[in-house]
């Protein structure tokens, strides 16, 4: 430990950097070192500016850890995929309303069960939303936007969305078997992981943001949790494939594969995962379109009157490329969040959060609670303006499976007036509250290392899973 709740595994081997976890001996204490030397190897990948960095909600992932950050020089460094997870522009979106507690509290039931009709949930089941081939297109190229030209959004949405939901992509550079995945799954939740909740706000820490952000205390809320469905699975999946024939590059595990970003394949996958990254801005917005429609349907009023508005949409799982100061030099990066969340705070966000630094999102789990963050400015430098993206497993999803029991965990969640709506049974053993880490905990850390201001806590009322 060199301060209270930060690590550093200093320069060896063929580290290139320091490794930094942000994390508290007890959390450190749970864990075994796998995460732990996956971040070593990451310090050894090549351009690799300053220092490898691991979140408090770290664990074990592909290649690179859950709950990493790692920056690589734009001109010199490399892109992985897998530091970018399988599931690119994974991410959350948070939606307000203006409907009290006591005014929804008979009626979560009826609003899940009425969403659940309407977004396919599982790993393989189909959306009922239809989009053909053209669409597609446009969908990877221009993100939200299209959605929204097709009257599934708000142009408000478009200016609460990361990146405006739209990055520079090229569709050319996804194959078709991935837009072959992606055409039937546009507005789906998935399985596993992945959730949608209705959830109440449980306290205000910061009355002022909370406020602008459209957050007041004892209203609903709802929180979606997913990414790119099977498309973005296939991009990381074709990539994968074509650098294991092809890298040169030399790796500690075959699993952190990567391409020079100036090369033709790293541009190739550079511009793939920003297309699969549109995809999933859009995948959260069209389930944003059908969650306004059943609310509609439940309260028989419109969801302009409801105030059913995007409070932030936002990936967790990607490479971004972004300028920082690094020893008073302004540097093009390659930044990478995988299982880690964007934060950056006041003055270095834009358009409407310019003022406040955009929502940070973070979901806990389905008993215990989830946050909205902003970032703080120290954590430009502690972490190339990054968060933690969750509470972070704290068992494997075997060793859930085999601790808990589903009825069990139902009934629990049902003692505490949480209603839950699964589409496995499997799926509520292995996402059981007890199978992460404390949310509690974890959000200490990262406020208390002033890398993030809290703005509010939410509590889950009804759950959707996959
Ligand atoms: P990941 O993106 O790594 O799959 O997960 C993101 C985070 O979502 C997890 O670390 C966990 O803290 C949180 N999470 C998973 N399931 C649920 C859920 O049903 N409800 C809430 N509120 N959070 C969840
Ligand atoms: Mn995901
Ligand atoms: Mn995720």
């Amino acid at each position: 430990m060199i301060d209270k709740n930060k690590y550093v595994i200093e320069r060896t081997g063929d580290m290139k950097v320091p490794a930094y976890i942000y994390i508290n001996d007890e959390l450190l204490s749970k864990m075994n070192d796998e995460p732990l030397r996956q971040l070593m190897n990451v310090a050894s990948l090549p351009g690799i500016v300053k220092a490898a960095y691991a979140m408090p909600d770290i664990h074990l992932g592909y290649g690179f850890p859950i709950g990493g950050v790692a920056a690589f020089d734009y001109d010199e460094g490399i892109v992985s995929p897998g530091g970018v997870g399988y599931d690119i522009n994974c991410g959350v979106s948070l939606i307000k309303t203006n409907i009290s507690y006591n005014d929804a509290k008979s009626r979560i039931k009826d609003l899940i069960d009425e969403i659940f009709k309407n977004v396919p949930a599982g790993i393989d089941l189909k959306s009922s939303f239809r989009v053909n081939k053209n669409d597609m297109t446009d969908i990877l190229s221009d993100g939200i936007k299209w959605a929204v030209s097709k009257g599934y959004g708000t142009e408000r949405d478009i200016e609460s969305t990361e990146e405006n939901g739209s990055m520079n992509s090229n569709p050319d550079k996804v194959s078709e078997k991935a837009i072959s995945r992606g055409i039937n799954e546009v507005g789906s939740l998935g399985g596993g992981n992945h959730f949608l909740e209705i959830q109440k706000v449980d306290r205000i820490f910061d009355e002022r943001t909370a406020r602008y952000f459209g957050i007041e205390k004892d209203n609903i809320m709802i929180m979606v949790h997913t990414g790119s469905r099977g498309l973005g699975h296939q991009v990381a999946t074709d990539y994968l494939m074509e650098l294991n024939e092809k890298s040169d590059i030399k790796v500690k595990d075959r699993q952190l594969i990567s391409a020079y970003t100036k090369s033709g394949i790293g541009e190739s996958y550079i511009m793939a995962m920003n297309s699969a990254a549109n995809f999933g801005f859009v995948n959260r917005q069209i389930i944003l379109y059908k969650i306004r429609r059943a609310f509609e349907s439940v309260f028989k009023k419109d969801f302009e009157s409801l105030g059913l508005d995007l409070v932030y949409s936002l990936a967790h799982n990607m490479a971004k490329i972004e300028e920082h100061n690094i020893d008073n030099k302004r540097l093009k990066l390659i930044v990478h969040r995988k299982g880690a969340t964007r934060a950056f705070p006041a003055g270095y966000s834009t358009g409407k959060f310019k003022n406040t630094g955009h929502p940070v999102l973070i979901p806990g789990d389905m008993g215990t609670a989830s946050y909205v963050l902003t970032g703080n400015k120290n954590n430009m430098e502690m972490s190339f303006g990054s968060s933690c993206h969750g509470a972070g497993r704290a068992l494997s999803r075997k060793k859930a499976n085999d601790a808990f029991n589903p009825d069990d965990v139902l009934k629990n969640l049902g003692n505490h007036g949480i209603y839950v709506r699964a589409a496995s049974s499997k799926v509520i053993t292995e996402e059981a509250p007890g199978s992460y880490k404390d949310i509690d905990e974890v959000i200490k850390i990262v406020s208390e290392l002033g890398m993030s201001n809290i703005i509010s806590r939410h509590v889950p009322l009804g759950v959707m899973k996959g």
